[in-house]
């Protein structure tokens, strides 16, 4: 498609900075390089008609990482990197709720409880008398011992008798987020373009070329946010897709239920939002099918969701499901995002895993600031 004189005079000629994905971290990218360069000229290109990968789909836990996560990831990864990963996620949080405002995101601190099943007691009593070396890790953090117990008191079935409490992580209103980020944008002149598929960067004098399905233009910087569809446009990086899948039930009559909720090293998750409770997970059942970047639920993972939602999380309800779908998320060996220059004019903040709600609006900003 050739572009007509206005077409290319208004949206894509002097360009300064273009992000690619209007994520959490493509989003936060923009916002604070206009903060930065206020008379920049600045645009976003979104593939999908909404955000069409993660930031919209996720379920809108404010965390930093459960017990046994933290342990699990102390198996692959130094104190120091834990640590700093934690850090990162509490940053980012503090730094979305400065710049949009709690009521903005929906936010609301009720904690967060870990679950262990049955099956596991081993594992259920390391976790327990690993508290007080995880509070020591992470007290100076958080400022205060981060990690407690408390009863079942909210009645779930087939659980060990403890929750390991997180005081401090919360829940927030995803589709409040998200729009109220891209209001932010609105309100700072930045142009959100919608589907516009970017297919290729090429580095050329004073910039790079990028090429659309439909047009290409010239742009000083790149900066490529596209999290799990990464590996598209960065050869040279590594970020597999990893699809997650949720259900939200119908409204439930006195629903009891308060606060975000995870077992098995955080890969089953649950919250309530609205009088309903809120289920995603299960990845681990067949890590194969869902390393893709296609949208789509299966049997396996959805029966299994359907039989804990009734077996152990709301054992004495006969809930109806209203709503099932899926996103996309970018995970890698490390747990930590890249955030890096690839040549002289592209730059990516990119591999944002399972947290990247907490972490999306440091890496966005971290991205931004990688421009002298
Ligand atoms: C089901 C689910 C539940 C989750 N729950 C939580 C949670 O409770 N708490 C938490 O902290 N994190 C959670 N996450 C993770 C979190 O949502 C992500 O880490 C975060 O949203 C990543 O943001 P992002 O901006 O990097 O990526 P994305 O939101 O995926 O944004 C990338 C954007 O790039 C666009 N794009 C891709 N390729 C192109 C291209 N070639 N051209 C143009 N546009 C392109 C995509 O359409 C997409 O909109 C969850 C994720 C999922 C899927």
């Amino acid at each position: 498609m050739e572009l007509s004189y206005w077409e290319h005079k208004s949206w894509f000629s002097h360009v300064d900075f273009t992000i690619i994905g209007s994520g959490i971290v493509g989003i936060n990218c923009a916002i604070s390089l206009k903060e930065k360069y206020p008379k920049s000229n600045i645009l976003i290109l979104e593939k999908g008609s909404l955000p069409q990968g993660a930031s919209t789909k996720n379920a809108g836990f404010a965390c930093f990482g459960s017990a046994s996560e933290i342990l699990s990831d102390l198996e692959h990864h130094t104190e120091e990197e834990v640590v700093q990963l934690v850090q990162k996620r509490w940053d980012g949080i503090q730094r979305l709720r400065s710049l949009l405002g709690d009521e903005a995101i929906g936010f609301q601190l009720h904690g967060s409880h870990e679950l262990f099943p049955l099956e596991k007691p081993e594992f259920y009593e390391k976790c327990l008398a690993s508290i007080p070396y995880l509070n020591s890790l992470m007290e100076p953090i958080f400022q205060q011992k981060p990690f407690d117990t408390s009863n079942n008191c909210f009645n779930f079935a087939n659980i060990q008798e403890k929750y390991i409490t997180h005081q401090l992580e919360g829940q927030l209103d995803t589709g409040k987020m998200m729009r109220s980020l891209i209001q932010k944008c609105v309100s700072m002149k930045i142009p959100i373009l919608n589907g516009v598929m970017v297919e290729e960067m090429i580095e050329s004098n004073g910039g790079a070329i990028i090429k659309t399905a439909d047009f290409e233009f010239l742009s000083k910087k790149v900066f490529v946010a596209t999290n799990g569809f990464a590996s598209k446009l960065l050869k040279s990086e590594t970020v597999k897709p990893a699809r997650a899948q949720v259900l939200i039930t119908e409204p439930i009559k006195n629903l009891h239920v308060k606060g975000t909720f995870h077992f098995d090293e955080g890969y089953y998750y649950f919250r309530n939002i609205d009088d309903r409770i809120l289920f995603g997970g299960g990845r681990n059942l067949d890590f194969k099918t869902e390393e893709t970047t296609e949208f789509g639920e299966t049997q396996i993972i959805q029966d299994r969701l359907e039989a804990l939602l009734r077996n152990m999380i709301l054992p004495d309800y006969p809930v109806k499901i209203e709503r099932r779908w899926s996103g996309i998320m970018g995970v890698g060996a490390q747990k930590s995002p890249i955030v890096k220059q690839i040549s002289n004019s592209i730059y990516c903040g990119v591999r944002l895993g399972g947290m990247g709600v907490a972490l999306g609006s440091l890496v966005g900003k971290e991205l931004a600031e990688l421009v002298d």
